[in-house]
Order: C-alpha cells, then structure tokens, then sequence
C-alpha cells in the first residue's frame, strides 16, 4: 500500500480521521489547547454518570496507588494475581447476577479474547450487524464461520439459526445498547431464540453498564434476564468513570475464559490505582440509583428541547444519534457545531454504515439544563443551515 496516496484518498473521500487534543476540566468542559483556546460542552464522552471525577473513585484509586504501587508487575497467571482483582471481580459478578467474573485489560481487549476462546474452525458466530469492532475482530480472530444478522431483526436472525446453526458451537452477539444508534437490542427474544437453538448468548453492555436496571447492572438486570446470559461483558471506561472491563457468567464459563482467552492470559494485570476506581464506582451505581435518574432528566429535558425544534427520533437512550447521511455534511455540521463550542462527533463510514453519517450526541451529567438547552438551538440551527 502506498502510504502517501491512502492519506490523500482518505482525506479526499473526508474520512481522515486526526486527533483533537484536549483538556478536561473538573466540570466535564473541554478546553483545547493554543492559541485558539476556548471552552466546549463535550457531548461525545460515555463518562454519562460523571462519575471519572467522583471524589470516591479518586479516593480510592490514590489509595489503592498508595498500597499497591503503579503496576502489577506481571499477568495474573504469573506472579501478578493480586487480591483487589478478586474484590472486584465478585462486586462484578453479584452486580450483574452471574456465579463469577474476570477481568480483562479493557473491552476490546475483552471482545477479542472472549470470542476466539469460545468458537473455532468448526463453530459459527451469529453477529448483529452493528456490532462494535472489537466484537467484529474476535469472530474474525475466531476463524469460525461468521453470519451478519441485519441490526435488531429477530426474523433474520432465526431464518440463519434454522439454516446455519450446524452442530457445533453457536454464539450469538450483541451489544445491549448500541453505541452509534442508541437503540436497545430485544434482549428478551434474544434469549429465547438462544434457548430455542441451543446456543451461547454474549451480550456487551459497555454502554448499559451503570445507566439501566435497578442496580445500574444493565438491560439484562432490567428485563431481568441475567441468568439466562451466558456471557455478560461490560466495560468500566465509560458510565463507570475508570478503565477495563469484565466478563461475567458461570464459574465454569470463567474457569474456562482463565484458561483460553489469549488477551486475558498473556497481557498484565490492571493497575491498582485503576481497580479502586472500579471498585469505587460499582459501589455508587448500585447504592445511588439517582444518578441514573438524574441523567435521563437530563436526556428527557434534551429530547423534548430538540423535539420542539421539529427534531424527532431520537432513541431511547442517553446516546442521541442526529442522522444526517453523506459524510462530508456530517463532517461540515459537526465543525459548525465546534466552531460555536459544541463538541459533538461526527460519526462515518466505517463505524456507521455507507450513506448514515450522523452526529452523535452523548448526554452526562456533566451537562446542565441550560447547556443542554442550548445545545438543541445549535443543533437545530446547524441542521437547517449545513
Ligand atoms: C467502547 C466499547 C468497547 C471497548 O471498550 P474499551 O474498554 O474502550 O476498550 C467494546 N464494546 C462496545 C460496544 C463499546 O462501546
């Protein structure tokens, strides 16, 4: 491949994607820095509770730092299986009702280990079209068949299940809320349709996490499915405030992940200081169940400013996707957008399907009424001109 030309391919098609430094104040604001330095409401973190400044997490984090020091020093199968990685571990698998769970360096890392350790050659992974890379590169890692069912559609998927399901292993994936649409998968019917055909159900909650069900454990808490989950992967880098993330499921189901997930077993423990954080936020989702119903007054209140301005459709969630279609106006919205202290992303190809570029708008706590209130102007007022 000849670097130079890709780039300027990319950036012709407008899908050279370049990082934006930043700074994030106390309060959720970004700043940027330079001599062009301004403010912005950040609406594209997945820090929804605001929790990743929460004086608890950060207490016990520094204090976790203090005992344990920075690294683990080795993987957990070596000499780097430290107490706290239990701790947290058994806080994880009550709060999503499972026997056990197990720590992985981060969701991707956790997609990519957990897909391949469970299905092979021989086996087929029925994936929900819209599924987050991660989830894409361990069935491909997998090596097993992989089938693409069309986003949420339940007859599509059993059409390939009567099909397809051959006697081997058979996953289904899916995420619980999905991170670019907002939309909720239809967990309940999922299950049965495991149930039906006899196979295992992997479900990434990463954007579920601490946002649904009565203990933040999720929708499966929610449609109070979880035993019925095999797998049930969530991360802690976004409404948790810190970073990683697990999988919870059977004692066996883990037992065997320790033994077969490449990504667990080869790489190092987490940092201490990153455990208390986890640890610290596990225990505020569950014990405040106001900051879940703080956040969606916040989504309702955006919603309902946006629906007065003709923009409807917004989902059901905290992640309010604004379509928009062609890349390039997305791109020239979302910088309009930027240029009025908005920072909101644009989301392309190939996250998103071709053609359904939109703007993606994260809600958090971090964002008052009256930011949000003007945000929904602005984004009105971007849509009719851009
Ligand atoms: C963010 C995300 C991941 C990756 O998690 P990280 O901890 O950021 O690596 C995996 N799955 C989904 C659905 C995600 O949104």
């Amino acid at each position: 491949m000849d670097i130079k030309n890709w780039l300027t391919g990319q950036k012709n098609k407008n899908l050279l994607r370049q990082l934006t430094q930043v700074e994030r104040r106390p309060d959720g604001q970004l700043l940027a820095p330079g001599p062009a330095s301004r403010r912005y409401l950040d609406f594209s973190s997945n820090d929804y509770l605001a929790l990743s400044r929460h004086p608890d997490l950060m207490a016990q984090s520094s204090h976790f730092l203090a005992q344990a020091g920075c690294g683990a020093g080795a993987a957990r199968l070596m000499s780097g299986d430290l107490a706290i990685y239990h701790q947290l571990e058994e806080a994880v698998a009550q709060l999503k009702g499972q026997q056990a769970a197990l720590l992985f360096g981060s969701g991707y890392l956790a997609n990519a280990g957990v897909i391949p350790a469970l299905a092979g050659r021989n086996d087929v992974i029925f994936s929900d079209r819209l599924n987050h890379a991660s989830i894409h590169d361990g069935c491909t890692l997998s090596r097993a068949k992989l089938l693409r069912f069309l986003h949420n559609d339940l007859n599509h998927l059993e059409e390939l299940l009567q099909k397809k399901r051959g006697t081997g292993t058979a996953l289904i994936v899916v995420e619980s809320l999905y991170s670019m649409d907002g939309d909720r998968c239809p967990l309940r019917e999922l299950v049965q349709l495991k149930e039906k055909f006899g196979c295992l159900l992997m479900v990434d909650e990463a954007h579920a996490t601490g946002v649904f069900g009565a203990n933040g454990g999720g929708i499966s808490e929610e449609e109070r499915v979880a035993e019925r989950v095999d797998l049930a992967m969530g991360t802690f880098g976004k409404a948790l405030g810190s970073y990683g993330a697990y999988v919870a499921g059977s004692k066996e189901m883990i037992e065997f992940l320790i033994n077969r997930a490449r990504t667990f077993i080869y790489s190092t423990g987490l940092p201490p200081a990153v455990i208390g954080a986890s640890l610290a936020a596990v225990s505020i989702i569950r014990e405040q169940p106001q900051l879940r119903q703080d956040l969606f007054s916040r989504v309702d209140f955006f919603k309902q400013a946006l629906a007065e301005k003709g923009l409807t459709k917004l989902g059901p969630s905290q992640i309010v996707p604004v379509m928009i279609g062609p890349s390039s106006r997305a791109l020239r919205i979302a910088q309009s957008l930027r240029d009025q202290g908005i920072f909101a992303t644009a989301v392309r190809p190939p996250t998103v399907p071709e053609g359904t570029a939109r703007l993606r708008l994260s809600i958090t706590r971090h964002l008052s009424p009256a930011a949000l209130e003007q945000a929904a102007e602005l984004v009105a007022s971007a849509l009719e001109t851009g």
